[in-house]
């Protein structure tokens, strides 16, 4: 219980890693502030977690639209007292390069996986440094590090989202306020198989070959990106900052 007495928004947390991180902060002993768009995701996870004896209650917020992630910050520190962690997960996928990725799909991209972070940082940090400090961790992606083809929007979001994690834990270092990213490979989740559809005509054959082109062997599993995000979240990591901590089975580390 090593979060216990501690509030954690977790966005994206309807499904997939977000769903994984706001279980397993919840097992940790936090109330976890489940928020995203798709509502009905959102309360099953917070049933979940309450059936399992842990504190947590849905918020449906668009992170990309500033007027509700304001109120999404103030009713989470309204409803639980305080805010000690961000969990900026929320994410979209779109493939195509910057000859075929039409203009208001590179808007939306940027603006669900790069604004949002700018979005929930600014309105939720006035809360961390009302309680002496706190813990930001986004979720980056391999993406950002290196590139397939046709992801142009997608990787310049995850590429700018570690420079901007970089800059956070510059200017809030002082204060308290830690901030890193977790940069996963290919994760079994709603996400990956959406992907493997639209690419493949066969989404489980594709899951198998991607798993193959990670050293481990196979895909991710969302709780394996949700324990480094755990860690990080924690105290456990009080000299970690800036950092970007590759989830990834070995992916990028393989010629
Ligand atoms: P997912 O699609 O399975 O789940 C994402 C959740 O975010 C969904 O519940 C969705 O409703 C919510 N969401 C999307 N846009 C939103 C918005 N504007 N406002 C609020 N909620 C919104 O995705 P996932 O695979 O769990 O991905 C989570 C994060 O991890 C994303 O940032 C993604 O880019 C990143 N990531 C995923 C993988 C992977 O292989 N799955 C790899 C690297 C990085």
């Amino acid at each position: 219980m090593e979060l216990k007495g501690k509030v954690a928004i977790v966005t994206g947390a309807g499904k997939g890693i977000g769903a994984a991180t706001a279980r397993t902060l919840a097992r940790a002993g936090a109330a976890v502030a489940v928020v995203d768009w798709d509502y009905d995701a959102a309360q099953a996870v917070a049933g979940e977690i309450a059936a399992a004896s842990g504190t947590a209650r849905a918020y449906k917020v668009d992170v990309s639209d500033a007027a509700q992630v304001r109120a999404m910050a103030d009713d989470v520190a309204r409803d639980f007292g305080r805010i000690d962690i961000l969990c900026n997960n929320a994410g979209i996928q779109r493939y195509g390069t910057v000859v075929d990725t039409p203009e208001d799909e590179w808007d939306l991209v940027l603006a669900v996986n790069l604004k949002s972070v700018y979005l929930c940082s600014k309105y939720v940090i006035p809360y961390m440094r009302k309680v002496g400090g706190g813990s930001i961790v986004n979720t980056a992606s391999v993406q950002g590090l290196a590139s397939q083809p046709n992801v142009a929007a997608y990787a310049a979001s995850k590429g700018a989202v570690l420079a901007l994690t970089r800059n956070m834990a510059v200017d809030f270092a002082k204060e308290n306020i830690r901030v890193n990213a977790v940069c996963p490979g290919s994760i079994d989740t709603p996400m990956l198989r959406w992907s493997a559809g639209v690419l493949t005509p066969d989404a489980e054959k594709a899951i198998d070959d991607w798993g193959h082109l990670h050293p481990i062997g196979r895909v991710g599993r969302p709780e394996e990106v949700a324990e480094v995000i755990l860690f990080l979240a924690s105290p456990r990591s009080s000299f970690v900052t800036g950092a970007e901590y590759k989830v990834d089975g070995g992916l990028t580390a393989i010629l």
